[in-house]
């Protein structure tokens, strides 16, 4: 056997029993090459059914708002973009999305959208407080960069969750992708969530223009780092409505790479199969509960503003009712032997009681 693969072999023979693995034995699962990966994601599997066991969670996602007041690069709805048509759902319309979620057998939503000005942190803690008072839902939230008053008086309204990906961890490419966000001032607000007592989600896009094996590795090690009780990690989509279109993206292999050996360092994280992995091949997100991951985030926004939520395109789902994709998706968890949770999904780090 190839000398390279007997490494790959002997890393993930460590990795069932230890998560501490090192930079360098992270870069020899990432260079295995694609036909002989099916070890790493072996070991991930029996890495999650030991750490988390068959239960998928399911969280319902409310995308609420597209406007945004920043221009990430990768993104469809950049604030400069205007080939969209941009909307946002009143806390009425909200406050039924989140019921109908929970009607649907949810027990739990993440509120996703843009930086978008118009919901205060005042305005978001009235609507997550109207969630909570009617609801028995544990709230995700995921709105992007808050000041620490205004992240406490979301917490204090009743959010769970907060998720804020670092989307990588390379500063100089952080800059690159960002021209209006600062790589500390990012790491900053998770290390805000994390004192305020959020459930803190994290992550990264795999193959970003300029990423290399390094900076790969390196967020799979800031992951671990901030000890994130979520790590949301998906492909990079190239946007045909950005400066971007042309990249050429991340593949299948190296997201599952990703979601894998997340799973290996992370342990009892919560790890999606992400949208963004289903969209990139139509059995992405199985493919991912099979390397690693145990939760699953299907679209409970109303179908009329679906279309406009874009970050990347052709995104699955995007004609579906919210009670088609409930049934959709528990097919799909069951037909590879696994079990829809019926509890919150809440994080099952030790150290902290919730
Ligand atoms: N505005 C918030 C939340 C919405 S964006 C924020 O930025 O945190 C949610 C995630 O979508 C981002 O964190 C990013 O990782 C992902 N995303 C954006 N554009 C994408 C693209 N072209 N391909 C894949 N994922 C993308
Ligand atoms: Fe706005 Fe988030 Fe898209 Fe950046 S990634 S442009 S903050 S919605």
């Amino acid at each position: 056997m190839e000398n390279n693969m007997l490494k790959v072999y002997a890393v993930c023979e460590k990795a069932l029993s230890d998560g501490n693995l090192s930079k360098e034995e992270i870069l020899v699962l990432l260079k295995c090459p694609e036909e002989n990966s099916d070890i790493i994601f072996q070991t991930a599997d029996a890495v999650r059914k030991k750490e988390v066991g068959d239960e998928v969670h399911l969280r319902g996602l409310v995308e609420f708002s597209n406007y945004c007041k920043k221009n990430c690069e990768y993104c469809g709805i950049r604030g400069k973009n205007k080939n969209i048509e941009r909307y946002r759902l009143n806390k009425e319309e909200i406050l039924a999305t989140a019921l109908r979620a929970e009607s649907l057998g949810y027990r739990s939503v993440v509120m996703q959208s843009g930086e978008d000005p118009y919901y205060t942190a005042e305005i978001l803690a009235d609507i997550i407080s109207a969630i909570k008072a009617q609801t028995d839902l544990a709230i995700t939230m995921s709105a992007g960069e808050f000041t620490y008053e205004e992240y406490k008086t979301i917490k204090e309204a009743g959010t769970d969750r907060y998720l804020l990906r670092f989307e990588t961890s390379n500063e100089e490419l952080y800059k690159k992708l960002h021209p209006d966000s600062d790589f500390h001032q990012r790491i900053e607000c998770l290390h805000i969530l994390r004192d305020l007592g959020y459930q803190v989600g994290s992550g990264f896009m795999v193959g970003l223009p300029g990423e290399t094996p390094e900076i790969f590795a390196d967020n799979l090690l800031l992951l671990q780092k901030l000890d994130v009780d979520m790590a949301g990690i998906g492909p990079f989509l190239p946007n045909s409505d950005t400066n971007l279109a042309g990249a050429s993206g991340g593949t299948l292999v190296n997201s599952l790479k990703a979601v894998a050996i997340a799973r290996l360092l992370l342990r009892n994280a919560h790890i999606p199969a992400t949208t963004a992995m289903g969209s990139l091949d139509p059995k992405g997100r199985e493919k991912a509960l099979q390397a690693g991951a145990n939760v699953v985030m299907p679209n409970v926004t109303p179908e009329e503003f679906r279309e406009m939520y874009q970050l990347y395109p052709n995104k699955i789902c995007l004609r579906d009712d919210p009670a088609h994709c409930r049934k959709c998706i528990t097919g799909k968890i069951q037909g590879i032997s696994r079990i829809v949770s019926k509890e919150h999904g809440h994080s099952l780090k030790v150290k902290k009681e919730y």
